[in-house]
Formats: structure tokens, sequence, C-alpha cells
């Protein structure tokens, strides 16, 4: 589906694409037209249903037809993982480590499905990832990577891209089109998206923006806190590639001189950064007269994305007899806590040093114990009680 000035003059690559240093590479997921299809040759096929050819290519190059709905649509999903280099004289043969994969690619089978868009298995984007890392790592062996998995709804107009809606064309199994009004088609398993995996290394900058902390400002987002439940069309707490307004929102903050932004709904409950999930932490005391800490993120059900690096540090924290709780917050409890961080997969955990203008309690021993938390890469837990309440202190 991603059909290339190149690869329409050269279907079949004379060379696979080597990275240099510090460079990018793409490899696209291209559903496996058989022997005479485009992708005939280039590449592994990978599982059994439905097949797919992986193609290892230059990001620099022509990629998208311009009629793509990922691009002209925002209409797509993708996620964001990290991988961490291999360490040691042996590391190498291992490999980069692709950090809480499982919890990635769940959640880019949850938001497609969300927005109707059929996606390749797991194990073809698993497979596509270490494609990409062990051709970065030829480039970059000792660099972690940004590893950025997208699937959008595929070119306007071709045969089964477009919109699934009712009475809507369908490709039968010979790629014929056939006409169906039947609701199990309304999604057929067909990948008429276009598919791709993006591994390139992480930004420098980063590392000083969590060191330095954040100023985040509270920006609203202009839906209330039911809006995600009774509206679902807007896709809230879905990873689609409309992000222009999480974007706009940074801008914003960056003319007012901060860094970054919690948003809050408009009826004052506190969402997310937008590229990251809040969490505050609270110094209480234990039934035995020690000290505990509660770890408390906003309510899931009030439209946000169910965050990895949240669901992970979560997982480590309840081993580590933290109690955790989930929501409703209000900005005051941000004022009132005695940390605050935003969390995301590539920057980490960052600390909020000033929320609209106001210096905030920093603990730097509570971050590094997020981050040691993070690095643990434990499998998330459930999301609390309903998503409501907390786990006691023992
Ligand atoms: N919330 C939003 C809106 C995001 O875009 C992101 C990540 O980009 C997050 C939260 C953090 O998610 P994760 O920890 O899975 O990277």
């Amino acid at each position: 589906m991603s059909a290339t000035p190149a690869s329409a003059a050269s279907p079949v690559p004379s060379a696979p694409f080597v990275p240099g240093p510090g460079e990018s590479v793409v490899v696209f997921l291209e559903p496996d037209a058989g022997p005479a299809g485009p992708a005939a040759g280039a590449g592994s096929t990978v599982g059994t249903e439905p097949a797919v050819v992986l193609r290892v290519a230059d990001p620099r190059l022509p990629a998208l037809l311009v009629t793509d709905q990922g691009a002209t649509r925002g209409d797509g999903v993708f996620e964001t993982m990290t991988a961490v280099a291999p360490a040691g004289p042996d590391g190498a043969a291992a490999g980069h480590r692709v950090r809480k994969e499982d919890s990635h690619l769940a959640r880019l089978a949850s938001s497609a499905e969300a927005l109707q868009i059929p996606v390749p298995p797991a194990e073809a984007w698993r497979r596509a990832a270490a494609a990409g890392l062990r051709a970065f790592a030829q480039g970059s062996p000792d660099a972690d990577a940004v590893v950025k998995l997208v699937a959008t709804r595929g070119p306007e107009g071709a045969p089964g891209g477009g919109h699934y809606v009712r009475g809507a064309a369908d490709v039968g199994s010979d790629g014929e089109l056939a006409e169906t009004t039947e609701p199990e088609l309304l999604v057929p398993p067909h990948l008429t998206g276009t598919y791709w995996v993006l591994v390139s290394p992480v930004s420098a900058g980063l590392a000083g923006a969590r060191e330095r902390g954040l100023r985040v400002l509270l920006l609203d987002r202009g839906f209330d806190s039911g809006a995600a439940e009774r509206a679902p069309w807007l896709l809230m707490g879905t990873k689609s590639l409309s992000y222009a307004v999480n974007m706009a929102a940074l801008r914003f903050a960056a003319s007012q001189g901060a860094d970054d932004v919690i948003f809050t709904s408009s009826d004052g409950k506190v969402l997310e950064g937008p590229t990251s999930t809040v969490l505050l932490a609270r110094r209480v005391p234990r039934p035995d007269g020690t000290e505990g800490v509660e770890l408390v993120t906003p309510l899931r059900s009030a439209g946000i994305l169910a965050g990895t690096s949240q669901g992970t540090i979560f997982a480590a924290a309840a081993q580590a007899g933290w109690a955790l709780g989930y929501g409703p917050l209000e900005p005051a409890d941000l004022f009132d806590a005695d940390a605050v961080w935003l969390v995301s997969s590539v920057r980490l955990v960052a600390p909020v040093t000033h929320l609209d203008g106001e210096e905030l309690p920093q603990d730097a021993g509570l971050t590094e114990q997020l981050n040691a938390f993070l690095a643990e890469d434990l499998a998330p837990g459930d999301h609390g009680p309903n998503g409501t309440g907390a786990t006691p202190i023992s």
C-alpha cells in the first residue's frame, strides 16, 4: 500500500537499505500479494492470516500516496515505543530490547479497533520492529532507539480503502470488489491500510528536559469528563494520528514560556499531558507509624489514553508496597501533592517543577524510584478497581 515512485520503478530492491550512524530506517508491512504482487521477493512472509511482507527502506525517500487518509485526515493510529541498546561485549548478539512491547501492541490493536482500521497481527509488528532495529544497529549499535508504529486507513478510493460504512464496497477474497451489507463484513480482514515502523535515534534534548524538570500550564481541553463515554466518536483515549490539537496546546504553552501542558476537562478534572500521563505522589502515614507513598493517576474513564508507562510503574510500585490511586483528580490535588510528574515512553519520568507559574515541591528520590520502577518493565496489572479508589497502604 505504500507505493513509492522508487518501488513502482523497481519493485524488488537490489540491496536492502542500511542506515548510517545516527540515521533512521523504516520497515513497511505490505500485504503479501503473492508471487506476482508488488512486494514479491522483497522480504519474509509473516504469519498466515493475513500475510504480510516486510520491506526495509530509507525513510528519506517518498513513500506515501498523496491520497493516504493518514495524511489527508489524520485517519490512523500510532504507537511510540523505545528500544534499549544492548549492553556489554556480549550484548550485540542479543540486539536492542523493546520496552513494554506487549502493552504497546495491545494498545495499537485497541486504537485500531476503535477506528475500525484493519491492522496486521501483533507478530507481524514485532518482526517489523525487530527487522528495523537490526538495520538501525548496523549504523548505531550503541544507541537507544525510538520505534514508531503507524497504521493509516490507506489511500482514498483504493479497493477496500476508504470508509467502512454500512453498505460500502468490500474486497472479496479474490481481490474483486463485492457489495455487502452484512455488519460482520464492515471491517474486512483485508489489510487495506498503510503500515510502517520507523526506527530513529532518541532525541538528545530529552534527558536535559527530564533533569531540569517541566514548567507546565493547565489548559482546558474543552470537553467535560463524561464526553468520552457519551460520545465515543470523539475517539478520546485512543492513540489516533489526529494530534494537531495536542501539538497546538504545546505551542501555546511554549508561547507562554512553559514546557508542557496538563489538560483539564471543562468540569475541572485533571486529564493528561498532550503526550504524557500525569502522576502525583503523596507521602502518607502507615498504621505502624512509618511513612508510605501513595501514587495517584487520573481516571481513565474521563477520556485519557491508557499510558503504558503509568501501567508499568504502577505494577512495580504495587510490588514495592506503595498505595495506588486512580482519580478523579482536580488541580488542587496537583498543588497539594508532594510531587507531580509527566510520564511517557520516550521522555520517561519528568518532574513538574511549576504549575501555572507556581513552584511545586520536588522529590528527587521519588523521581529516581519511579524511573527504576519503569525500568523493571513489568506487565501492567488491572487499572484499579473499576478505575476508581485506592489500594490501602499495607
Ligand atoms: N497520553 C497521551 C495523550 C500520549 O500521547 C502519551 C504518549 O505519547 C501518553 C499519555 C503516555 O503513554 P505511554 O506511557 O504509553 O508512552
